[in-house]
């Protein structure tokens, strides 16, 4: 059975145990940030990436220091072990911690550092085959997307939105029409045969998967660029030269389908899209010890 267990402050208990103050600045100030990384045959994937970019985001917000005393690289994968899932996630986050509301920095720093893991379906040959549906927005978002901060609130109302017009994903535009990413996902679009991504920058969150994604298709001896496209680069293409999808942790890789209105390539899970994929989860399944999977572009 899988036990909800939680790591809060260097204590490992059950997750209705934990408890932050009402005056925890991440509750009150949204002054925090978190990772996600997922689970797979009880494994924590690509672990050593994430905790770069904890670091980093850590770093950006000036709260190096609440890492200190607390030894992610063990602390995560026991946490996973205690709570006994085989695939899902692991949440961590931490804030500048409880203080009288102020918005200027506590003195000394008291940070709420907590991690938690949750069993989690991870998509399914069937999911991957049907695709997914984006919205776009306006992209309403302060300008430090690159942080993972848990401000989430424009990306809340951004996926609600998207929702309820019958997507499954919102897709964050600039004022010109240019794709920045999705509302918690990097997007890649395939045109005339060259994958293109938007280029790291303050308006996109630097994703593990987009990472390895880029990595693995140079590899498969794809072009790619970092090189950002319009949403009009993709609804003037010819169905036949173009593929878009997305890159998310817990998602993977998912083929877009539909764009607002507009179909998308033929409307199916594009080849260059699967054949990465397949690679992608090859990958993945060695590194956590799993047998090589099915591959999912034969299927198409
Ligand atoms: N962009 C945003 C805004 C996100 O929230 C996420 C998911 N955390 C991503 C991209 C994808 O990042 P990753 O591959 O590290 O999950």
């Amino acid at each position: 059975m899988d036990a909800e267990v939680l790591y809060l402050n260097g204590e490992f208990k059950s997750l209705e145990d934990g408890w932050v103050r009402i005056e925890d600045r991440g509750f009150e100030l949204g002054d925090g940030i978190y990772e996600v990384v997922k689970v797979m045959n009880s494994k924590a994937v690509w672990l050593e990436d994430h905790l770069v970019r904890l670091y980093r985001s850590l770093g950006e917000i000036r709260l190096t220091d609440a890492s200190v005393g607390h030894e992610f690289e063990t602390v995560l994968p026991e946490l996973v072990e205690r709570s006994g899932i085989a695939n899902g996630m692991v949440y961590v986050q931490v804030t500048r911690g409880h203080a009288p509301r102020d918005f200027v920095f506590p003195h000394p720093p008291n940070p709420t550092v907590l991690a938690y893991a949750r069993a989690k379906k991870l998509p399914t040959e069937e999911e991957i085959h049907r695709g997914t549906v984006l919205h776009p927005v306006e992209d309403m978002r302060w300008a430090r997307c690159d942080i993972k901060s848990t401000n989430l609130l424009a990306a809340v109302l951004a996926k609600e939105e998207a929702k309820e017009a019958g997507a499954d994903e919102a897709l964050f535009l600039d004022s010109e029409g240019l794709v920045r990413e999705g509302g918690s996902s990097n997007v890649f679009a395939v045109l005339d045969g060259v994958i293109r991504t938007h280029p790291l920058s303050n308006r996109i969150l630097g994703g593990i998967t987009r990472l390895h994604v880029i990595e693995i298709a140079r590899a498969l001896g794809y072009t790619v660029e970092e090189r950002a496209f319009t949403l009009a680069d993709i609804t003037s293409a010819a169905p036949a030269g173009c593929e878009v999808f997305t890159a998310s942790t817990l998602k993977d890789m998912l083929p877009v389908v539909r764009v607002g209105s507009h179909q998308v390539g033929d409307g199916k899970a594009g080849t260059v899209t699967l054949t990465v994929l397949d690679r992608f989860r090859q990958i993945q399944a060695a590194l956590v010890g799993l047998p090589e999977p099915r591959p999912l572009a034969a299927g198409r």
